[in-house]
């Protein structure tokens, strides 16, 4: 499962300075300080999902610094790709089955290979949950979003009616952002009531720009004759009674779940799957084990903030190696 590309694994008993799990913006930012560093790492890449992360599935990329008029996310993340490899970085696209941080040195094993390394960096990211409604795949990305903050502001969507569901947090973040450049926002929420803070409740409560609909679930997108989005079947829980309300876009609030399976048991994770690190580092529970992106980050999950983290890691693997740390 290696790529054409992978270079020749290294020799068997060879002892790696560091290993980096995941290629998305902290993945690759940790790899090119890494390498620059002399480092020489090595990046697990992913392969179910091919290299790039969470940018690889979406189209035009206008927040992240130093591209004015914007990105796609695949280019974005092809030249980061290239920034890592050009220094030295060794990129194999592979997934990680297992991994061993209990004994030292550590162990990374894919299906390929078996590595030894005195430290790891994981970036494995964050997957937005889903509903799962029948068009979900055909509107991703054209109609369908899980970040009201990368997307709001595009022309897809300004001035227009839209929907966002859930009932946390969250939703009621990106619904309460959304309000700055849709016309209209329905908030569908599947019980009776909200489960957001009660700050976050009241502006809602209080802003005449969203309507709340409670018992209510989407059940597919609507679409005109040109195959754009044009409205949301939705249903009530209670009467069953279905019905379509007009809207150019669906953003998801229902959370994210942090890819993090392989530390289970080995690193301190919260209760919700999200690694655990010092506040303001990228040090985990155990000693030479780093976390960088949106696998410890539930709050801001940014590109930018995901490669700030993964320039945290590299050096504070540096330090590490050094004994300075
Ligand atoms: P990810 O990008 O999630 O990458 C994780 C990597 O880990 C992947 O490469 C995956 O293959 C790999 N991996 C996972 N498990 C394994 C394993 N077992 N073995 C090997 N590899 C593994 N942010 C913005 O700032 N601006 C935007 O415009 C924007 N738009 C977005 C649009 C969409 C549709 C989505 C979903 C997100 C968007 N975001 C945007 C958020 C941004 O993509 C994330 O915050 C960022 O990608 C997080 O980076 P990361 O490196 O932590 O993880």
């Amino acid at each position: 499962r290696a790529s054409s590309e992978s270079p020749p694994a290294s020799p068997e008993n060879a002892i790696e300075n560091v290993v980096i799990i995941g290629s998305g913006p902290a993945g690759f930012t940790a790899a090119i300080y890494a390498a620059r560093a002399n480092l020489k790492p090595l990046v697990f890449e992913g392969y179910q999902s091919g290299p790039g992360g969470q940018l690889m599935t979406t189209t035009e990329v206008e927040n992240f610094p130093g591209f004015p008029e914007g990105i796609t996310g695949p280019d974005l993340m092809e030249r980061m790709r290239k920034q890592a490899e050009r220094w030295g970085a060794e990129l194999y696209q592979e997934d990680v089955e297992s991994i061993d941080v209990k004994t030292r040195p550590f162990t990374v094993e894919s299906s390929e290979r078996k590595v030894k390394c005195n430290s790891l960096i994981f970036a494995t990211g964050a997957t937005a949950k889903r509903l799962r409604i029948p068009r979900e795949d055909e509107f991703w990305s054209r109609g369908i979003s899980a970040c009201a903050i990368c997307d709001g502001a595009s022309p897809l969507f300004k001035g227009q009616v839209l929907a966002v569901v859930g009932g946390g947090d969250t939703a009621t973040e990106e619904a309460l952002y959304l309000t700055k450049y849709a016309r209209h926002i329905h908030l569908l929420v599947r019980r009776d009531q909200l489960r957001a803070s009660r700050a976050m409740q009241d502006r809602v409560y209080n802003n005449p720009n969203i309507t709340l609909h409670f018992n209510t679930e989407a059940v597919d997108i609507i679409s005109n004759t040109k195959g754009q989005m044009s409205g949301i079947l939705i249903r009530k829980l209670d009467s069953g009674e279905e019905s379509v309300i007009e809207a150019k876009g669906l953003f998801y609030g229902i959370g994210h779940s942090p890819n993090s399976r392989l530390l289970e048991g080995q690193v301190e994770l919260d209760s919700s799957g999200y690694v655990l690190v010092e506040e303001g580092t990228a040090k985990t529970s155990v000693e030479g084990v780093f976390a960088a992106g949106d696998v410890q980050d539930h709050e801001w999950r940014q590109a930018v903030t995901a490669a700030g983290s993964g320039c945290i890691a590299a050096l504070s693997v540096e330090r590490y190696l050094v004994g300075k740390d």
